[in-house]
């Protein structure tokens, strides 16, 4: 009798611990640099022995210009990764029950500080401001406004060469989704674009938007971006990085339905998912490197599922925690073995930690 007393209590306070549990977010995301060659085979480990244990199971991997595209060779990083390198990652992450899904920024972030990407550096002709010269010292603010160069989304042949480049990434990916990037862009309808000049930008971004998941659409692949375009960031007070000031906002009712947004926040735990959610759109909440921001954005993010119509539930997909550097100097960190005593626990692995005990 006592046992099996024991027992039934057992059973009832199990039930109850589960029915506390919140159930898990539909994307348990982390992003990344993709490895470079000779950091594949630590950063597999990692896959098997971080991501998996914590039921990650989506992986954003920024690729780039870093894989041996063969169609546009010339687009190549130095250092690239070949077919069988991202064989190892895709085995090992298809073993750990992830999707990955490849990025290649498209239309802004065709630059970084004075060095112009291998797009704009190849084919100068789909530069959205040529008039606008790279600095050999680059510095914030500059009298060209100039953060990251965009290509023309208007230039006849931008599209058939960066959709050769994101169908051979997807492919050797076996992806199903792909992440186009479009954060920051501060360059778009400029006024000295013989394409662009006089129209409306948010239009120009919707419909660049609308193009790429078009195009992915025709594999059966979903879109995904960044969010900080289609807020509004001079009403919200959230400012020209995290949002727009460049009257790109409005776009966020011109895009379709389907395009998963990530809405990165990494100051305060902006409550900017209601906004996408209530617009429709499925979105997953970003943090980078602040722990005790990050854990109330995944608890705010259960919160919206937990009291949310049957309607709107589905639109709050998760957390994904993005990571700005390279792998090496992530996993140096992650591993301790290099310290970074002016940021303390404000380090993106610090906030990994901390944000994915809470989101398992
Ligand atoms: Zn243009």
């Amino acid at each position: 009798m006592k046992t099996l007393f024991s027992v039934s209590i057992l059973v009832l306070a199990s039930a109850a611990t589960l029915a506390q549990q919140p159930e898990p977010f539909p994307v348990r995301g982390f992003c990344i640099a993709a490895p470079r060659p000779h950091q594949v085979e630590p950063f597999v480990k990692f896959i098997n022995e971080e991501l998996k244990p914590r039921s990650i199971n989506t992986l954003i991997l920024r690729v780039d210009f870093n894989f041996m595209f063969e169609k546009h060779p010339e687009l190549r990083d130095s250092a690239a990764l070949s077919k069988k390198d991202v064989a190892a990652i895709t085995t090992a992450s298809k073993a750990a029950g992830i999707a990955v899904i490849p990025q290649i920024n498209l239309l802004g972030h065709q630059s970084w500080a004075s060095t112009t990407h291998n797009l704009l550096r190849v084919y100068p002709q789909f530069d959205e401001t040529p008039h606008v010269k790279m600095p050999e010292k680059y510095q914030w603010p500059n009298a060209d406004g100039l953060y990251c160069k965009s290509y023309c989304p208007q230039h006849p042949e931008v599209h058939s060469i960066v959709f050769s480049l994101v169908d051979e990434i997807c492919d050797a990916f076996g992806a199903t989704a792909f992440h186009a990037g479009m954060d920051e862009v501060f360059y778009i309808g400029d006024d000295k674009c013989p394409r662009c000049a006089g129209k409306d930008k948010a239009t120009l971004f919707a419909n660049e938007v609308t193009t790429i998941r078009n195009h992915l659409a025709t594999k059966n692949r979903k879109l995904w971006i960044w969010g900080d375009r289609l807020l509004d960031g001079n009403t919200t007070g959230l400012g020209m990085w995290e949002a727009s000031t460049n009257a790109t906002y409005p776009a966020v009712d011109m895009i379709p339905k389907d395009v998963m947004i990530c809405d990165w926040h990494y100051e305060r735990p902006d409550k900017t998912a209601v906004y996408f959610a209530m617009k429709g759109l499925q979105v997953v909440t970003c943090p980078w490197r602040n722990p005790p921001v990050a854990v109330a954005q995944s608890a705010d993010m259960s919160s919206y599922r937990a009291s949310a119509t049957s309607v709107m539930k589905d639109r709050y997909q998760g957390m994904m925690q993005t990571v700005w550097s390279d792998v090496g100097s992530f996993l140096d960190g992650f591993y301790g073995r290099t310290a970074d005593p002016k940021a303390g626990t404000n380090t993106p692995w610090d906030c990994f930690r901390a944000v994915f005990p809470a989101v398992r």
